[in-house]
């Protein structure tokens, strides 16, 4: 009996195939499926409906209702019961239409005379293409497997619409998919704009060949693509540790060796797809799903799965990384997610990121942030709506990404990137002045940097120094330790870029988010309060002490200066600059050149430090706030976690307050004090960090120019009356105080 159905099916599936073969138009193609799946099934109609935008679908082909409302009936997403089965992404069965919810009588379509109705979602990897619609007159249910085949019927076709198999049909519902015009939103990570055309990372899994003849040689095929995967993933578990990524590969291996999915694609072939639209049938259901659920558990194992198709995808296409297709002008990256070492691959060439999954606190926005280059993350969608060498208009301030825009976005976003440019030049004029403001006050402006490739900017955006030097991504990148040797010739050729600048290079600032691809990861509930940073330094101290002989020796006789990430109390300091003492002591024992001087810094990351005992601020070199971090432990509100990220507001005069009350205290003692988060960089927060009594930031190079211009243009007074009055009326936040304030003074 299950023989004989798939019998069926394969022949339908061959049935069409052949009506694919000739060169007819694509809408005659259309017709002639639909009049092949009603014939079939045994049904009065088919009717195919497509996408026309996001939101509308349109009746593109039909067997058996008026072929006048061909191109004409259209319905809006979650309209009728076909609006409903695009929008659910589920089947809809129902023996009496005209009484079930959401019907919507459609006269043009002459479709009341039918009672029966089964629609089915015609999706591919997710993406919802249109709906596969048969109905009868008499009241039937359709079978499960009736479902089942028509569900293969619509994979088949959603592959189709994929290789653009219909177009030059009459209706713009039949335009090459992939070509109008799309705006998706996203969350800034590394503001700017930018405009070129895309380059996926990993290209789309092209499945040319949806339909197979040969249900033994497909059946061959899978299983010896899945053992491929498997001795994969067994692979990667005997090199995995013990964290979150041996968990990951936990859940590979119990899908590759899933037996409800390998049953599920075996049926699938026995009806008559090839492997890979198997694979692909699955791998859709899996993120529609994906797409309902609200589990995060559920969603990270159905996340798993469409990554382990993917790999399946490429292990039977054999297509992969390399398809030979160049990279197109003005590139913009499009990925699901990124490493920092990928990315580092693609170095300046690229003009933007856009990432469908990634976070903003990620290594690669860390990358990012240090190449400059606008980067969105969060973006849904953009790895299956791009294609290569599609136009895109990435507004990095919005985070809004316009994908094939057309002519008046096309012109709207040149004109901001002109201005834009506009602003640049106006910066570059003012980059060889001070940034002294009306009221006399002199602000020192200095860049972040982690990268040789940031050093160039120390030049072109007139940055007194290096205010902060990440020295993470060197470790981060590699797949082992870099030596000492290394780095030193690493930290010599930083010093080397900026002579007679200062560079305050920080020692490693690991754990947290940022865990070594080559250390055992620890376990830790809450990372970002756990061993990081300074607390691993003084622990295992083998690493510390070779970065500062590194820093050491690269300064070979020039002035050097370094300091210490999330130091949370006085004692932790004093460990450290002991360790940098014993260290020279050693240097000099074995005859190399000290430094001419050396500066040990500490970063107030953590609210306990703003309260240490005097002695600590006046024994420490300088102080440098690491705004981000110490945002984050003072409102309690994760910096990663996209939900309170920007629930409180640097502005907020509890915050201002307590900054305020850190520069007193090191004014008190006399302590250099600078501010080198995020914050340091956008311009209304560095007017308030200035008018509290900071006299050094230290920021992203391209922020250099638009806060030099405004603080040259303020009286921070002014400003710092502005803050005493919203504080003293309880405002909550001192921002709406200072905007106004800038409006009224241009
Ligand atoms: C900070 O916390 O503000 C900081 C500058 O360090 P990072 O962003 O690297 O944690
Ligand atoms: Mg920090």
């Amino acid at each position: 009996m299950v023989e004989s159905k798939e019998t069926e099916s394969r022949k339908l599936l061959g049935r069409l195939r052949d009506a694919m073969a000739g060169d007819d138009p694509g809408q005659e193609r259309l017709d002639k499926i639909t009049t092949l799946i009603a014939g079939s099934i045994g049904t009065e109609v088919c009717s195919i409906y497509l996408f026309l935008d996001d939101e509308t679908l349109e009746l593109c082909a039909t067997d058996g209702l008026n072929r006048d409302a061909v191109h004409q009936t259209r319905l809006k997403l979650g309209e009728g019961l076909v609006g409903r089965v695009a929008r659910r992404r589920r089947v809809i069965n129902t023996p009496d239409a005209p009484n079930q919810a959401g019907f919507r009588f459609m006269p043009e379509t002459g479709e009341e005379s039918f009672s029966s109705f089964l629609g089915v979602p015609i999706q591919r990897l997710g993406e919802s293409l249109g709906v596969l619609v048969v109905q009868s007159k008499d009241a039937r249910v359709y079978t499960a497997d009736e479902i089942y085949a028509l569900e293969v019927v619509a994979m088949v076709l959603a592959e189709m619409t994929e290789l653009g198999a219909f177009v030059g049909g009459e209706g713009s519902a039949m335009l090459a998919r992939h070509s109008q015009p799309s705006m998706l939103r996203g969350t800034v990570a590394q503001e700017g704009v930018a405009e070129g055309h895309i380059w996926l990372h990993e290209p789309r899994v092209v499945v040319t060949n949806p339909i197979a003849d040969d249900p033994h040689r497909e059946l061959e095929r899978l299983s010896v693509a899945v053992e491929e995967l498997r001795v994969g993933v067994d692979k990667m578990m005997e090199m995995a540790g013990d964290g979150e990524q041996r968990q990951v590969l936990e859940a590979y291996r119990m899908f590759a060796n899933s037996k409800g999915w390998m049953r599920r694609m075996q049926e699938d072939i026995g009806r008559g797809l090839s492997a890979e639209a198997a694979v692909e049938k699955e791998q859709s259901l899996a993120r529609a799903r994906m797409g309902q659920v609200t589990d995060s558990y559920l969603r990270e194992r159905l996340s798993d799965l469409d990554d382990l198709s993917n790999r399946m995808l490429r292990i039977l296409t054999g297509q992969g990384q390399n398809t030979g297709a160049e990279m197109p002008a003005n590139p913009i990256l499009v990925a699901s997610n990124i490493g920092p070492a990928e990315l580092l691959e693609y170095g300046r060439s690229l003009k933007g990121i856009i990432l469908e999954k990634g976070s903003v606190g990620s290594h690669a926005a860390i990358v990012a942030r240090a190449l400059a280059i606008p980067l969105i993350v969060h973006v849904d969608r953009i790895t299956t709506e791009a294609l290569n060498g599609d136009h895109v208009m990435l507004d990095g301030e919005q985070g809004i990404v316009h994908l094939r825009p057309d002519e008046t976005v096309v012109s709207a976003f040149r004109d901001k990137i002109a201005m834009e440019a506009e602003a640049q030049q106006r910066y570059a004029s003012i980059r060889d002045k001070p940034a002294m403001t009306k009221c006399g006050s002199l602000i020192e402006l200095h860049m972040n940097a982690g990268l040789m490739a940031d050093l160039p900017s120390l030049e072109h955006s007139g940055a007194e120094g290096v205010g902060l030097f990440r020295t993470e991504l060197q470790f981060l990148v590699r797949s082992r330790m870099p030596t000492r040797s290394e780095l030193s010739a690493f930290y010599g050729r930083v010093l080397d870029a900026a002579p007679g600048k200062e560079v305050v290079f920080r020692t490693l600032d690991i754990g947290s988010d940022k865990v070594l691809p080559y250390m055992k990861p620890n376990d830790e509930p809450n990372p970002a309060l756990g061993w990081r940073a300074i607390r691993v330094a003084l622990d295992k101290p083998g690493i510390m002490r070779m970065q500062l002989q590194a820093l050491i020796r690269a300064a070979n006789g020039r002035p050097l200066t370094v300091m210490f990430p999330f130091v949370a109390q006085y004692e932790e300091y004093t460990q450290a600059r002991a360790e940098v003492d014993r260290t020279l002591a050693r240097e000099a024992k074995l005859g190399h050149v000290l430094p001419e001087s050396i500066k040990i810094g500490a970063m107030l990351e953590t609210p306990s430090l703003g309260f240490a005992p005097r002695k600590f601020f006046e024994e420490v070199d300088f102080i440098s706030i690491g705004g981000n971090d110490l945002k984050q432990f003072f409102f309690a509100a994760d910096r990663e976690n996209e939900r309170v990220r920007k629930r409180y507001d640097t502005l907020n005069v509890s915050f201002l307050s307590f900054l305020e009350q850190i520069v007193e205290r090191c004014d008190q003692s006399k302590t250099p004090v600078s501010f080198c988060g995020e914050d340091a960089g956008r311009p209304v927060e560095a007017l308030c960090l200035a008018a509290i009594g900071l006299r050094r930031l230290s920021m992203r190079p391209a922020s250099i120019g638009p806060i030099k211009n405004l603080l040259r243009r303020s009286n921070l007074e002014e400003v710092r009356k502005v803050i005493f009055d919203a504080r003293h009326r309880g405002d909550m936040s001192v921002r709406p105080a200072i905007m106004q304030w800038l409006r009224e003074n241009g």
